[in-house]
């Protein structure tokens, strides 16, 4: 069941004429000659779809919550700012088929009564930026953007903006800021954007891939959408594969396969990298936390584990969804998780916007401390005071980085405290690069 790729190797799809022979722009056709912007955002609302940039809120709840004061200019931004290590399918997308997300700017846009809306597309992608440019001057040329597309009376501009660089920029509140021209700073929340947003006005920011799979649904119904997948986790989710699984690569799975299925099965990961075995699996992208093999592929209850928002969200230590922005990273038994977990918390300490004490200094001291277990110079107290800084800085923070950082560090220790224990006790095995930890 493919949604948002089922064309993306046609040749030429890049280029609106062969997207429109293959069934292109038709739903921004539906939309705007014969639906109003409320039966739109109905049909939404029906397809249960939930935001696929990591979070899972509902998309068409979402939308409900749009602030429509007289006179005040509503927005829609995508978010495109893709920067989650692990995760690559919102470029894979932009770069093989940009008019998917153009049309299904079309569609939101008008939805939500935005005449103004943008794309912030990650600062290091910049040959995405001028794909998505392109392709949008094709839609302006053929009426599908600008002044009254398609005689409906409905106006549109829409422009792509290169993020500002950092891995905060993806934070929604922090992306507004960047946008406006300033640092890329979160803003406390609420007032949501749906209320406040780029310059103060109403604003909905949502993800390239839940934009995207507006069109399909506008064509075939919210009912329909809903039918594929598993109770509130309907419709098809994209998920990045890495690691050490014989076929890396974006796949598009409707979502309630089984984790085993999509690890093991030729049409999916193709299973682990030849004589090895699975060990751990970060399921949506550095921000989740990690689990070892056994309970990646079962859940506690004994329960095959299912590639949905529900089914990965059990792991006992938070309340979110490891799903994530379905940034799958599989490691075999040669992975050291210590070597692992510093690499993370380096990343999100050098990330830090500063801001926040609890983010700004904590980020710090869990990179400093996992250094020292890493290099040899480690105390057998340091893995009680990470566990104890991780929980300091969760739900102390202005955004979610904090808890980015802190959570996979505390889930590394209680899954894997061995392999921190043997670190402390065989400094000599260290060396310039760390220690591997390799079970005996
Ligand atoms: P969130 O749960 O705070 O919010 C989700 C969305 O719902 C936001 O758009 C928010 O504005 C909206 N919302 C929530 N409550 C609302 C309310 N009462 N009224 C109006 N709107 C409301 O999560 P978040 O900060 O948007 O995202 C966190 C997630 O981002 C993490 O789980 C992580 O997986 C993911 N992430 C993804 C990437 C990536 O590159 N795709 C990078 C970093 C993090
Ligand atoms: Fe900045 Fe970290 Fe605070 Fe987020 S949690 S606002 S990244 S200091």
């Amino acid at each position: 069941m493919k949604i948002l790729t089922e064309h993306i190797d046609v040749q030429g799809i890049n280029t609106f004429d062969v997207f429109r022979k293959n069934g292109g722009y038709k739903a921004a056709e539906k939309a705007l000659k014969t639906m109003t912007p409320d039966e739109v955002t109905e049909e939404v609302k029906k397809s249960g779809i939930r935001g696929r940039g990591g979070a899972g809120f509902p998309m068409g709840m979402k939308w409900s919550f749009l602030a429509k004061p007289e006179g005040i200019p509503r927005y829609l931004v995508c978010n495109a700012d893709e920067s989650e290590p692990g995760t690559f399918k919102d470029h894979y997308l932009m770069m093989k088929s940009p008019h998917t997300l153009i049309e299904g700017m079309i569609v939101s846009s008008y939805a939500l009564g935005a005449n103004t809306s943008y794309i912030y597309v990650r600062g290091e992608l910049m040959y995405v930026v001028h794909i998505l440019e392109k392709a949008i001057q094709e839609a302006y040329d053929k009426g599908f953007l600008g002044k009254n597309i398609l005689g409906s009376g409905y106006d549109l501009d829409l422009f792509v903006q290169p993020g500002g660089g950092a891995y905060i920029c993806g934070e929604e509140t922090a992306l507004l800021e960047s946008l406006e021209g300033k640092r890329g700073n979160p803003r406390n929340k609420p007032p949501f954007p749906a209320v406040k947003g780029l310059w103060q006005c109403p604003t909905v920011v949502n993800n390239v891939e839940s934009i995207s799979a507006t069109s399909w649904i506008i064509n075939n119904g919210g009912d329909e959408y809903a039918k594929i997948g598993i109770g509130r986790s309907t419709g098809t989710k994209l998920i990045s594969a890495s690691g050490h699984v014989r076929k890396p690569g974006v796949y598009e799975i409707p979502l309630g396969i089984t984790v085993e299925d999509f690890i093991y099965s030729d049409e999916w990961c193709g299973g682990i990298r030849d004589g090895h075995k699975l060990k751990a699996v970060v399921a949506g992208g550095s921000s989740v936390p990690i689990l070892p093999a056994e309970l990646i592929l079962k859940t506690a209850n004994g329960e095959k584990r299912l590639m949905t928002y529900e089914s990965l969200s059990d792991g006992g230590f938070i309340t979110g969804t490891m799903l994530g922005s379905g940034g799958f990273v599989v490691m075999d038994e040669t992975t050291c998780i210590v070597h692992n977990t510093l690499t993370f918390g380096r990343f999100y300490h050098h990330e830090s916007c500063g801001q926040c004490s609890p983010c700004r200094e904590g980020t710090g001291w869990m990179d400093k401390i996992l250094y020292r277990i890493e290099h040899g110079q480690g105390r057998q107290e340091d893995i009680d005071l990470l566990v104890d800084v991780a929980k300091k800085i969760e739900g102390n923070t202005i955004c979610p980085l904090g808890e980015a950082a802190s959570w996979p560090v505390a889930a590394a220790i209680r899954h894997f405290r061995d392999e921190f224990e043997w670190h402390v006790k065989h400094p000599e095995k260290a060396t310039q690069k760390g220690a591997v930890f390799m079970r005996e």
